[in-house]
C-alpha cells in the first residue's frame, strides 16, 4: 500500500520536525540530507529505523521535543541488552487512548461494559493502554494486572465483567480455571480482547468453548505507542488498522523491498503524528500482509492479517517467502497429525532445485503412508510446493522448554 497524500504531508511534517530537534533521527537525517518527503520516491529513501538503534540512543536520545512536553516514559523489556526508552507527549498518550477506544469500539464494547484488565501496569505499555482507552469510551476499567487467579475470579464474578483483556495465555489459564472451578453460570464475560501474539488456532478455541466469548486481537508495539493501533472484527478476517495513525508497509526482510499487498512480509510501520519519539519506517519483525480489498464488516480502515510469526522464522522456498505457520496451518487439518514438526530444507545437486522435507508426528491409529501423502497434497494445492513428507509416531521428535528451532536450512552448507 503506497502513502496517501495525507500520509505524504504528515510524514513530510514529521521530517521537518525532526531534523530541526537534536534528536538521534534529527542528526541521522541532517546528514543523509534528508530534507522533505513530497512523494513516494522520497519516502522510499528515507532509511529503515530498528530497535538497535533505539538502543543506541538510550536512555533519551530519540527524544524529539523539549523536555518541558514530555509527559510519561515507557519502556520495551530488555530481554537482550539495554532496554529501549519511549517518551510520551501529552498528544501521544491522548492520541493512543483515542486509538484504544477505537479498537474497544471495533470490538463492539460499549460504556456499558465492565472490562477487566490483566496485562501488566507500570513501564510495560500493556495495562494502562487498556486502561486509558477504556476510559476514553467511558466503560468501567476493573484494573487487576497480572496474577492471582483467585481474586481475578472473584472480581469477575462480583462485578459481572462482560469483557476480559490478556495475554492469550493468561486467557486461556483463567478459561481452564473457570471450568475446572464449575463456576461458569457465575461469569459474564461476552468478549476477550486479547494481546496479539501468535497463539493456535487450537488455543482459541478452547477459551472460546471454555468461556463463550467473541475473541478479538489487538496490535501494537511499545516502540509505536503500545498495543491499540490496530484489532480483529467480527469479520474475523484480519486487524483493522487506524492508518490516520500509523502508515504500514510489509518488506521482504531479506531484500527490504516492498512487497505486493497479499503478500506476506515483515511489517514496517512510521507513525505519522507521535511527537515524543516519532519512528519512521521501523521495522517490527513481526510478520504479516496486508490483506487487500473492504472488510465485510464495513469498516474502511485498512487490515492486516493476524501475526503469523517473526522474520527470523521465516524462509524461502524456490524464491517465494513461507513461515511455520503456514506448514502448521496444512498439518492443523490433516486428522491424527499433532503439532509438533521439523522443516529441513535442502537442495537438489542434480537438478539445483529447492527440496523441502517436512517431518511431522502423527498418532498410532492413522495409516503413515497415507498421511505424508495427505499432507504432501495439501501443501501443494495450498502453498504450491510439493514437500518430501515423513511421519514418526506421536512422541519422537525432540522437545525443548525453550523455543524450538523447527526450521533448518542445509542449503548453503
Ligand atoms: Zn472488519
Amino acid at each position: 500500500m503506497l502513502l496517501n497524500e495525507k500520509q505524504l504531508s504528515l510524514v513530510d511534517k514529521q521530517i521537518k520536525r525532526l531534523i530541526k530537534s537534536d534528536s538521534f533521527y534529527g542528526k541521522k537525517y541532517r546528514e543523509l540530507g534528508i530534507t522533505e518527503c513530497k512523494n513516494q520516491d522520497d519516502f522510499d529513501k528515507i532509511p529503515f529505523s530498528c530497535k538497535d538503534d533505539l538502543r543506541f540512543a538510550y536512555p533519551l536520545g530519540i527524544q524529539a521535543v523539549d523536555d518541558s512536553e514530555i509527559v510519561r516514559i515507557h519502556s520495551s523489556s530488555g530481554t537482550t541488552g539495554r532496554p529501549v526508552i519511549i517518551p510520551y507527549t501529552k498528544k501521544d498518550v491522548d492520541d493512543w487512548a483515542t486509538m484504544f477506544a477505537r479498537c474497544y469500539e471495533t470490538a463492539g464494547v460499549t460504556k456499558e461494559d465492565r472490562v477487566q484488565i490483566t496485562p501488566g501496569y507500570g513501564l510495560w505499555t500493556a495495562g494502562i493502554g487498556f486502561q486509558a482507552g477504556c476510559e476514553k469510551l467511558g466503560a468501567m476499567a476493573v484494573p487487576m494486572g497480572p496474577g492471582n487467579t483467585d481474586k481475578q475470579l472473584t472480581m469477575m464474578m462480583d462485578l459481572k465483567s462482560t469483557v476480559l483483556c490478556a495475554t492469550s495465555s493468561y486467557a486461556l489459564l483463567l478459561s481452564e480455571e473457570i471450568t475446572r472451578r464449575g463456576i461458569r453460570d457465575q461469569i459474564f464475560l461476552k468478549k476477550g480482547v486479547i494481546g496479539s501474539e501468535r497463539w493456535s488456532e487450537k488455543m482459541r478455541n478452547t477459551i472460546k468453548k471454555n468461556l463463550g466469548i467473541k475473541l478479538y486481537d489487538i496490535y501494537g508495539l511499545t516502540e509505536i505507542y503500545g498495543p491499540g493501533i490496530g484489532i480483529s472484527c467480527d469479520a474475523e478476517n484480519g486487524m483493522h488498522y487506524w492508518d490516520d495513525y500509523v502508515y504500514i508497509e510489509i518488506i521482504d526482510p531479506e531484500t527490504g523491498k516492498r512487497v505486493p499487498d497479499g503478500e506476506p512480509g515483515e511489517i514496517v510501520i512510521t507513525t505519522l503524528v507521535k511527537e515524543g519519539a516519532p519512528l519512521l519506517r521501523f521495522r517490527t519483525h513481526d510478520l504479516s500482509r496486508i490483506i487487500p480489498g473492504e472488510c465485510s464488516c464495513g469498516s474502511k480502515f485498512p487490515r492486516l492479517d493476524i501475526i503469523q510469526g517473526r522474520s527470523d522464522d521465516m524462509f524461502k522456498i524456490h524464491g517465494v517467502n513461507m513461515f511455520p505457520s503456514q506448514i502448521e496451518g496444512i498439518l492443523g487439518m490433516v486428522d491424527g497429525v499433532g503439532s509438533e514438526y521439523r522443516i529441513i530444507l535442502a537442495r537438489d545437486v542434480d537438478t539445483h532445485k529447492d527440496v523441502l522435507h517436512i517431518t511431522a508426528e502423527a498418532e498410532g491409529r492413522v495409516d503413515f503412508g497415507k498421511t505424508a501423502q495427505t499432507i504432501a497434497k495439501l501443501a501443494k494445492s495450498k502453498l504450491g510446493v510439493t514437500p518430501h513428507v515423513a511421519i514418526a509416531p506421536v512422541g519422537t521428535l525432540a522437545r525443548s522448554e525453550k523455543k524450538t528451532r523447527r526450521v533448518e536450512d542445509q542449503r548453503d552448507q
